[in-house]
């Protein structure tokens, strides 16, 4: 069935609405019958319906950006970024509206909202300049009379996996470059926040795309399958939780697919004892609470480090030993605890802090991290579970949550929580922090406060993370740098947006040229010489 193009992303009919599959330029409800819940996480209450795609939704997916592709590759370059560039100033225009729809499906409050639109719009703003990046390699007389060249071309169909919790950013750190490089998209998006995805196709074909050249096709696991399996998809790039991501990286190799597949997170937070704790306390707040926590870059662990400043420090002694420090976490904790009494938990549309975690099931497994807590010996120092909330009972609410001395082995250190919970750990050395950082299972980002420039600079040098942060504490690089982890972070060898980004949406060609003179020297069987 197709819908006009001209209604908005849920006014499909039926109760509640359906948010169509994007296909072919066309708003389509696809052919499978099955449907899931989309929820208002604020009112917790269904508003509603997406399609999850079957192989034959899939393969009209497919089919239409295969069949868009020719032609978008072989426009002028210059032309594919001009119409990012429309693009660009479109989504500038209105991402008020965008930011509602996030709002409205995700429940984080507007202002963070717009700020993942700002940051998805960096890249969008990297790729009106690709040309840049795409110029190629020249090698003058390489051999006598030949030069050699290199050219990099788009893949052909692309495939985007994004998760929930940035249903705008997430998939603009891929299609911007993807699509001006002159490749054809079929997005996948999260099934739990699916509406912003329908919206920018519109935007992007309001920007002069062609039809067919981005596609949005909703789904769970079966479309998933499908687009990993498709003889005529590319590439994949892939961002959600780590066991579907190596499921991805896996699957996608297999059936000979270049893959990126980034992964989950639990992000520590190093505090050596000279740091300025009231600049540590804001930052452990809005770092492990903004967007309640559903962040791949939030703070969920705190090492405080009530100890010496490291060998190799600024303040070292000069015979390299450690400089006698101080204890950070008992100050630093009540200067957290002062900053939590007065966040604000609500409905996103109002004014306020934190909204609510994105389904009812995901707040239930949050909350339960709360218990094991307990049960393992940690201190909860502020418990969200009684939070009281500026909005509908029903919202899956769970408020910002403290918890001092967690054991490094209890599930609650060891596990990614996804949610407003922070954990202390308290540590004697710099040492000890790191080789905490150093030994956990995901490394996709860190930050270290101190005063102390040799120490930060150490710090870099020697933690094992893709990203880290010096005093700031959610590092996500600009659009002009790559974005990814190490470890089970990431899966495959290229991170996203960036010159990596650049170099994983093309393929590259070299090319040996000789151009006939009187001089060509005839058969010879032999490489040539010189
Ligand atoms: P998720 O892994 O549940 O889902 C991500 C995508 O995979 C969705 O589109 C979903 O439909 C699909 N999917 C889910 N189960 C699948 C299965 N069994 N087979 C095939 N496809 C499947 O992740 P989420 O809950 O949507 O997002 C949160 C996770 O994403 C967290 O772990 C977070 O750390 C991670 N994340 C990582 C980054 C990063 O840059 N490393 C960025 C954002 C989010």
């Amino acid at each position: 069935m197709t819908i006009t193009a001209a209604a908005s992303a849920t006014d499909t009919g039926g109760d509640p609405p359906l948010v169509p599959h994007w296909i072919g330029g066309a708003a389509v409800a696809g052919s499978s019958t099955r449907t899931a819940e989309v929820f208002d996480p604020a009112l917790g209450v269904a508003t509603k319906r997406v399609p999850l795609a079957d192989a034959a939704d899939a393969d009209a997916a497919v089919a239409a950006a295969k069949a868009a592709y020719s032609a978008w590759r072989d426009l002028s370059l210059a032309r594919r970024q001009a119409i990012m560039f429309r693009f660009r100033e479109l989504l500038e225009a209105r991402k008020g509206e965008l930011a509602e729809i996030i709002t409205s499906e995700h429940g984080k409050v507007l202002s963070d909202a717009l700020g993942e639109i700002s940051r998805g719009q960096e890249v969008v703003e990297f790729a009106t300049g690709l040309a840049h990046h795409l110029k190629g390699e020249y090698s003058e007389q390489v051999s006598s009379g030949v030069d050699v060249y290199s050219l990099r071309q788009p893949l052909g169909v692309v495939g985007i996996i994004s998760p929930f919790n940035f249903p705008a950013m997430v998939p603009m750190w891929f299609f911007p470059i993807a699509i001006a490089a002159g490749n054809a998209v079929v997005l996948k998006p999260s099934e739990k926040d699916p509406s912003a995805a329908v919206w920018i196709a519109r935007l992007l074909q309001e920007a002069g795309l062609p039809d067919g050249v981005f596609t949005v096709l909703h789904g769970d696991k079966a479309a998933v399958d499908a687009l990993l399996t498709h003889p005529d998809v590319r590439s994949i790039s892939f961002v959600g939780s780590t066991p579907i991501a190596q499921y991805i990286y896996e699957t996608a190799a297999q059936h000979g697919k270049r893959v990126q597949a980034l992964g989950g997170a639990k992000n520590h937070m190093l505090v050596l004892p000279d740091a300025d704790l009231d600049l540590v306390a804001d930052s452990a707040v809005n770092a492990g609470f903004g967007s309640a926590g559903e962040r791949c870059m939030a703070i969920s662990v705190v090492v405080a480090v009530d100890g010496p400043l490291p060998a190799g420090s600024g303040a070292a002694r000069s015979d390299g030993t450690a400089e006698p420090g101080g204890t950070v976490a008992d100050a630093l904790i009540a200067k957290v605890r002062e900053r939590m009494a007065g966040l604000t938990v609500g409905d996103g549309r109002r004014s306020c802090d934190m909204g609510p975690l994105v389904t009812e099931a995901h707040r239930d497994e949050v909350a339960s991290y709360i218990a094991i807590a307990e049960e393992d010996g940690a201190e909860v120092v502020v418990d969200g579970r009684g939070v009281e909330v500026d909005g509908d009972p029903n919202g899956f609410w769970l408020g910002p949550t403290l918890i001092d001395r967690v054991p490094t082995s209890s599930r609650v250190y060891t596990e990614e929580i996804f949610g407003p919970v922070l954990a202390v750990v308290r540590v004697a050395s710099y040492e000890e922090g790191v080789a905490l950082i150093n030994t956990g299972a995901f490394g996709n980002g860190t930050a270290i406060f101190t005063n102390d420039g040799g120490a930060a600079r150490r710090f870099q040098h020697e933690v094992e993370v893709g990203m880290i942060g010096i005093n700031v504490p959610i590092p996500v690089p600009v659009a002009t740098f790559s974005f990814g982890g190490w470890r089970q972070s990431l899966f495959g060898d290229t991170k996203a947006h960036g010159a990596e980004g650049v170099r994983f949406f093309t393929q590259q060609k070299a090319v040996t040229a000789r151009w006939l003179d009187p001089s060509h020297g005839g058969v010879d069987l032999g490489f040539p010489r010189t």
